[in-house]
């Protein structure tokens, strides 16, 4: 088997509100070798999205274990984890989250003045990634110029630039249209099987989630179904 990029063992997540605790995360394992396109689905409050938290290092663990790409995370510092997500995760979210005044460049380009690439580089890196996703002629453009399925690209691009391990994407249609959610998809497809970059995707739509080559079913904070099947 490949090595996973994303191994978590008996991972546990609850939040806390005043005295009460809500167990989001129940013990979840699950182990995601390179290059796999993988859905994630289940009901509103199934844990989905704390899940992709604890996969984003967005958030720690309470219990169990999480290695990516074979490197304990619980061993990071804040400082080393930073540099984990900008470098190897990439996100995008339903709500697209570019800067309004921003070009389209500039908002892909931004990830890498984090790396301390210098501007040169990064706009043609970013112009890179924005014709791979089909918006070479919008690059001056700004956000509110755009259609939802276009800033959703530009999000794509943004969330690649850096070139990550992995791509994580919490309900990336869910504010889209159902044209444009398969041309999302098929994007998503495309950047998936052309730069090798492992997915996962949250969705509560199946014939979303038919687009990844491995189904993760979530209920009450808890894996209940897992399966493999080929990619529309
Ligand atoms: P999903 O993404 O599948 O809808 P979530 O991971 O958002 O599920 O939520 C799982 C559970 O954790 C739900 O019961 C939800 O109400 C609760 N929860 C999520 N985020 C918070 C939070 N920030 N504070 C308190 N409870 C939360
Ligand atoms: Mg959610």
């Amino acid at each position: 088997m490949d090595a996973a990029i994303v191994d978590i063992r008996d991972a546990w997540k609850s939040y806390h509100l005043e005295e009460v605790e809500i167990p989001a995360v129940r013990g979840v394992s699950l182990a995601i070798p390179a290059g796999q396109f993988v859905a994630v689905t289940g009901a509103s409050g199934s844990g989905k999205s704390t899940f992709l938290h604890l996969v984003g290092c967005l958030d720690r663990l309470d219990r169990g274990a999480y290695l990516f790409e074979g490197q304990p995370v619980e061993s990071l510092s804040r400082r080393q984890l930073a540099a984990l997500r900008n470098r190897r995760i990439g996100f995008i979210f339903q709500s697209f989250n570019l800067l309004a005044r921003t070009t389209i460049l500039d908002n892909v380009a931004l990830p890498l003045s984090y790396q301390g690439v210098e501007r040169r580089e990064r706009r043609r890196r970013a112009a890179e990634m924005l014709e791979r996703v089909g918006l070479s002629e919008r690059l001056t453009h700004h956000p509110n110029q755009l259609s939802g399925g276009q800033q959703q690209r530009v999000a794509i691009a943004r969330a690649l630039v850096t070139r990550p391990a992995v791509l994580l994407a919490d309900e990336p249609t869910g504010n889209l249209d159902s044209v444009t959610s398969q041309e999302i998809m098929g994007v998503l497809q495309a950047v998936n099987r052309q730069q090798s970059v492992s997915i996962i995707l949250v969705t509560h739509e199946n014939d979303i989630a038919a687009y990844a080559e491995r189904q993760v079913v979530f209920r009450d904070g808890l894996i209940v179904r897992d399966v493999c099947g080929t990619a529309a």
